[in-house]
């Protein structure tokens, strides 16, 4: 057999194969195949198997030797506020110091500052910013992210925060999925008039944005306590549907306001944050099939001693993802490797959970399962070698980078 690219001597070489997402008690079947070979031909993965296997089978231009390391697929973050522009460092100090929301308001902090910042951006700036933590994010493993708009909150901002994603995609290595998020928060000119503001997005900005074809392929809202209520929320997602998007929401952040159970009555790939939804509301994602996508890096980056629970989802049925939620106000963090290490402290996932969260549950919470999130033929080939002989160590050991290689449809990308 031809290839491009040969693979082998993983000391783990963690598959992931599944039929489905991994939900419940069996979520954490990481398919390891110990001294394992992964074949690539045109950019995607002709073959897995035993590296004497592959050795004897595969002819391939370049042979990559991963010396006993784990070789994984590539992280997936499926929930980021990439696209923006400027620094709340100030704001995040003031919380340091005991201010409240109401005082960071107050003191133009909160996402209307980033909202100024972005609208007074060129597309050239939000670019430059934007690719440099999208450069971040490849290094420490990321193959795939979702990117969200929602820092432009007029129609003519926020296509420029589309253009800028979908440019940014096209020029970096790392893969953006665009979500459209009009719906982040009432902009200052609407206060008091959300309503008004809902019917903006519905009757402008969301025609404007699907008559672009794959400018977007979700529409998300805010659901919460000072953001979007339910009906708002769900006359934005409805519409939206009806314009062929995808559907993801925020839900149950600092109020359990029904969103999530909301999410999966109309069918939602994705419901995120999840930190107060009731038990007895859970079991609705299992039904649908929406992935409930955690966050805890909001939480740690705020302070906070309340974090979703993992199991709880599990126990559900429910399939769990893990993303950064990138954003400048109450996550300035790109690194997966680190989300992982949080969710195994705080959420109470297990490693090898964890680890199927940041990858192919990841792929199912942004509709990309039949593209990326294991390593099986006919996938892409975006894998990453790491610089430990044990994935167990991607949630225990923190702060650093593991990742050595990043390997994007079949090139190296980064190399360490
Ligand atoms: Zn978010």
């Amino acid at each position: 057999m031809q290839a491009d690219l040969l693979v082998h001597n993983a000391g783990q070489l963690i598959t992931i194969a599944s039929d489905g997402p991994q939900s419940g008690r069996e979520m954490g079947r990481l398919g390891i195949c110990h001294d394992g070979a992964v074949a690539v031909r045109d950019g995607y993965i002709v073959k897995v198997g035993a590296s004497s296997e592959l050795r004897s089978e595969v002819k391939a231009q370049r042979v990559i030797d991963a010396l006993g390391r784990v070789v994984m697929p590539g992280f997936i973050d499926p929930h980021t506020h990439l696209v923006f522009v400027g620094s709340r460092v100030n704001e995040f100090e003031m919380r340091l110091s005991g201010a409240t929301y109401l005082d960071i308001m107050a003191a133009g902090g909160g996402i209307m500052s980033t909202v100024r910042a972005v609208r007074g951006a060129s597309d050239e700036e939000l670019l430059a910013q934007s690719r440099a933590r999208a450069d971040d994010m490849l290094a420490q493993g990321t193959t795939m992210a979702e990117v969200k708009t929602g820092y432009g909150l007029t129609t003519a901002d926020e296509m420029k925060c589309l253009r800028v994603i979908q440019h940014l995609d096209r020029t970096h290595p790392m893969d953006l999925i665009p979500t459209f998020l009009g719906a982040h928060a009432v902009p200052e000119e609407y206060r008091g008039r959300a309503d008004d503001y809902t019917e903006l997005v519905i009757q402008e900005m969301l025609p404007a944005v699907a008559a672009q074809r794959g400018l977007a392929c979700f529409c998300d809202v805010f659901c919460d306590d000072g953001a979007f209520t339910l009906n708002q929320a769900r006359k934005i997602l409805v519409a939206a549907e009806a314009l062929g998007l995808g559907l993801k929401i925020h839900a149950d952040e600092f109020a359990a306001l029904g969103a999530a159970k909301m999410a999966a009555e109309i069918g939602a790939v994705s419901a995120d944050h999840l930190i107060r939804t009731p038990r007895e509301e859970m079991g609705s994602l299992a039904d649908s099939g929406t992935v409930a996508v955690l966050l805890p890096g909001t939480p740690f980056g705020l302070g906070e001693r309340e974090f979703a629970r993992a199991q709880d989802w599990l126990e559900a049925g429910v399939a769990v993802a893990l993303a950064t939620d990138l954003n400048p106000g109450t996550c300035y963090c790109g690194s997966m490797p680190f989300i992982i290490a949080l969710g195994c402290r705080y959420l109470g996932l297990m490693p090898a959970q964890a680890v199927v969260a940041a990858t192919l549950n990841a792929a199912y919470a942004i509709g990309q399962e039949s593209r990326v999130g294991s390593l099986e033929p006919g996938k892409v080939a975006d894998l990453i070698v790491l610089n430990t002989d044990d994935y167990r160590d991607l949630a225990y050991r923190f702060g650093g980078n593991l990742v050595a290689t990043v390997i994007k449809a079949g090139k190296v990308v980064v190399k360490g």
